[in-house]
């Protein structure tokens, strides 16, 4: 049988750096990665390595989610799948960022890291690293990849990458799935759930990168005390075209006249407000309390079960196709891959 071959795309974070002699963490060398890790050779893949700029995630923009798009793109055919390398800080961002500006996408890109550098005895990083190359080269009787779509594999569990937040800054399990369940779990097998695995409409379609990014977007989350004057200042934000708007609960708001006429006026002048609820888990179902019906009534648009990584990087993406008003609204509100459940 053929051997897959999979490309390692490193583009910074933790995972990448390795004490030097003097005790020093420095960049790794992932060029030599199989004679660092032998046991990559008993993968029984074939591994390339691509090395942007090694940056901490937290520089991260989206000019270089375009960057890393084309990478994939421009290499598309010639690999079975693709491992990316990424800080864990904004690693959700990019993964849901891509997953929304790699359209027809039909093979693996699966992001990783780790919380502990690579050159440290204890590091979590060979693992991720091992697991993550394993299920890029994973394929069906067919000869198909088993995990066709962007996903996050992390600490014994493949999420779907459009539906994960980082929840901790010091747990090897830092990342979380709360209204997805993974796509894969890990122990002494691989189990991957078959039902939960996006499969794409067509293998044979090209790949196409949407990198059209709108960056007038902000966050605006909500907590008791936020005045009058800091909200209309933040919706009167020159330029904005889109609010992801992290509300309580089920998508809950003040009903406070002030409160529902900002947002009123915001929407008169064309700007989207997408309703994200702040908890870790569950759905923004507006119409069951008045303080989350009012927005509904004046246009506020339902981002479900949403993650804000997942919103943010979608509306981006949708404002940069440029997309206003009803469309655009209504393509918030229905899945593109697998980022909501209505
Ligand atoms: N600050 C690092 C980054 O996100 C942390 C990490 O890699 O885990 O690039």
């Amino acid at each position: 049988m053929k051997k897959a071959s999979i490309l390692i795309i490193y583009t910074g974070g933790t995972i990448g750096m390795r004490r030097n002699e003097n005790g020093t963490l420095v960049p790794f060398d992932f060029n030599t990665i199989e004679q660092e890790f032998p046991a990559v050779r008993n993968l029984n893949v074939d591994i390339s390595v691509y090395k942007m700029e090694a940056i901490d995630s937290s520089n991260v923009t989206p000019a270089r989610w375009g960057e890393l798009a084309h990478v994939i793109a421009d290499n598309y055919t010639e690999y079975d799948g693709f491992v990316v390398l990424h800080g864990t800080d904004t690693m959700s961002y990019t993964a849901s960022a891509l997953s929304f500006m790699l359209e027809n996408l039909a093979k693996p890109v699966i992001f990783t890291g780790s919380q502990i550098p690579m050159g440290i005895l204890r590091t979590d990083g060979r693992e991720n690293l091992i697991t993550a190359i394993e299920i890029a080269s994973a394929t069906d009787s067919d000869g198909r990849a088993l995990v066709p779509e962007v996903a996050l594999y992390f600490q014994n569990h493949l999420f779907r990458a459009n539906r994960t937040s980082k929840h901790s800054a010091e747990a090897l399990s830092a990342f979380e799935s709360r209204n997805l369940a993974p796509l894969a779990e890990v122990g002494v097998n691989i189990k991957y759930d078959h039902k939960v695995i996006h499969k794409p409409a067509s293998y044979d379609a090209p790949l196409r990168v949407s990198d059209k990014l709108n960056d007038k977007v902000v966050i605006i989350k909500l907590f008791p005390g936020l005045s009058k004057e800091s909200f209309k200042a933040m919706l009167s934000i020159e330029g904005v075209q889109g609010v992801v708007l992290e509300t309580y609960g089920t998508g809950n708001a003040p009903t406070a006249e002030w409160f529902i006429e900002a947002l009123r006026g915001a929407i008169a002048r064309g700007i989207t407000i997408v309703n994200i609820t702040q908890c870790q888990g569950g759905t923004v179902a507006m119409h069951l309390y008045e303080t989350g019906k009012r927005l509904q009534e004046i246009g506020v648009i339902c981002g479900y079960d949403m993650t804000t990584e997942a919103a943010v990087t979608k509306l981006m993406r949708l404002l940069g196709e440029g997309l206003s008003g009803a469309v655009l609204a209504a393509k918030m509100e229905q899945p593109i891959c697998g980022e909501l459940t209505i």
